[in-house]
């Protein structure tokens, strides 16, 4: 047997830790990469068209060395994240610069500094090593993995470690992500797996979780009150669905807008009773490249006050050049738009005047810190918030995996099983399962 087998029978075995922590480590790994010798394979092509099933290869890579603050995690599951999209497409920049970057600044960053990329910014599995440094973590411990990787000996790092001058996002702007068998992580990546998930459910929640626990719930992001109506653009996908879950947690209303019928059915088993379907109701901000249409944002903004009774306090917004016109316009007065992300474009256009006059806030927001995404996991270890995985795919199909989500036909999340070899494993608190069952499974049950 090798030796990824062996780490994988210990695993699936319930091994002790210092079972696990003795056993011989690979000398190399398989993995989900992108290339450098093919970063200008799409070069002149629509977004639509690049192919990450064409890009993303499952590569043997070799094991980089520990460094004294890291462990190497085996991975059990991943899932497939807008940014595994961005790399595999080479948007809106080859992520081998962000490599090549991190390897200049140290020794130990130049481990990062490869011809090969492998992603992935989620993973649950179990610690495998860990470095001398390392003072909260040991063998054996079934982990989830968050993905702000930031150097702590960097003063800006510290009371917000999202302002820090070098933070970056883990297997996007650096190397040996979640998609392998062997993940490299710093200690201060690691939470505490949820007891009552399987792998795969446990792998979907880190990034997306984490990005909309701090956009809706921390004082860095809306820090959303009880009453507060919220605008949810993409209400089912990966952020919008942990945000509904928060907003209605949190006692708002959330008035979610989806695309399809399956979708709303989807938000109203989530507990959203107030949905937007924006292709039934035909909305076209722009009418064309250059020109929006400010009747399409009043009919938009009729239409939330028909179901909410109100304008929304805060719009949660990450659609970009598509949709930031309108979520401007639509903003109650004094009211906040909280930006993750711009998937239709980064370029963006409104009406200022209705944010001046009005005064509106537009405020940037980015993943977590190790606090946010911490308490956000603690959440669903509670079982106050629930994974949104929908369907699962192996490693070797996650490039199949990216383009669903690069074509926006998924729902919630995709889990990728890494080291496990079947669905369902991984639960150590079968009667809390068993409670919240219906939750845990709702994406799994109701996605088309
Ligand atoms: P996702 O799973 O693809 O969901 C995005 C949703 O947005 C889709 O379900 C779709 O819903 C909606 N949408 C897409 N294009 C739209 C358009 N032109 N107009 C209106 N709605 C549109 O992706 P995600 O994981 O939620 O991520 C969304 C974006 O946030 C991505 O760009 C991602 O890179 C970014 N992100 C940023 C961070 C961060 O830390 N900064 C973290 C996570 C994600 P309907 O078709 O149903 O309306």
């Amino acid at each position: 047997m090798g030796e990824v087998d062996a780490l994988r029978a210990a695993i699936l075995d319930g091994a002790p830790g210092e079972e696990i922590g003795a056993l011989e480590l690979p000398e190399s790994f398989r993995g989900a990469v992108v290339r450098a010798d093919e970063q200008d394979m799409f070069e002149g092509m629509a977004s639509e068209d690049k192919d990450p099933r064409r890009s993303l290869h499952i590569d043997e890579v070799a094991l980089p060395e520990l460094a004294p603050d890291e462990a190497y995690v085996a991975v059990m599951a991943s899932s497939i994240n807008f940014n595994t999209v961005w790399s595999a497409i080479f948007e809106p920049l080859p992520t081998f610069q962000f490599l090549a970057r991190l390897g200049a600044e140290s020794v130990w960053g130049a481990r990062h500094n490869q011809p090969f990329h492998v992603l992935g910014s989620d993973a649950a599995g179990v610690v495998l090593r860990v470095g001398s440094a390392v003072r909260r973590w040991r063998p054996g411990q079934a982990v989830t993995v968050h993905c702000n990787y930031v150097d702590d000996q960097d003063p800006s790092s510290h009371d917000d470690a999202m302002l820090a001058a070098n933070q970056r996002i883990w297997g996007f702007e650096s190397n040996y992500g979640g998609l392998a068998e062997v993940a490299l992580v710093k200690a201060n990546q690691l939470m505490p797996k949820p007891a009552h998930l399987t792998w795969e459910e446990a792998a979907v929640n880190a990034l997306c979780n984490s990005t909309s626990y701090r956009m809706i719930v921390s004082p860095h992001g809306a820090q959303m009150t009880q009453g507060q109506t919220v605008l949810i653009w993409g209400a089912t996908g990966g952020i919008g669905a942990y945000a509904c879950q928060y907003v209605l947690n949190g006692g708002g209303t959330p008035v979610g807008v989806v695309s399809s019928p399956d979708k709303v059915a989807l938000l109203h088993g989530l507990g959203v009773e107030r949905v937007i379907d924006r292709s039934a109701d035909g909305y076209q901000f722009w009418k064309d490249e250059h020109t929006q249409d400010p009747a399409q944002w009043r009919r938009l903004g009729k239409r939330i006050r028909e179901l909410a009774g109100t304008d929304p306090d805060i719009v949660f917004e990450h659609p970009g050049r598509q949709t930031m016109g309108a979520s401007v316009f639509v903003a109650k007065r004094g009211g906040l738009i909280i930006t993750c992300a711009a998937t239709s474009g980064f370029s963006i256009e409104y009406d200022n005047r209705y944010l001046w006059m009005n005064l509106k806030t537009i405020k940037g927001s980015h993943f977590a810190n190790y606090r946010e995404a911490w308490a956000a996991n603690q959440l669903v270890c509670d079982g106050k918030i629930h994974p949104t995985l929908s369907r699962v795919f192996t490693l070797d199909d996650a490039g199949a995996a990216a383009y669903e989500v690069h074509h926006n036909l998924h729902e919630g999340k995709l889990g990728v099983l890494v080291l496990a070899p079947e669905e369902g494993l991984g639960v150590t608190d079968p009667e809390r399962r068993e409670q919240l069952l219906p939750q845990i499974t709702l994406f799994r049950r109701l996605s088309a």
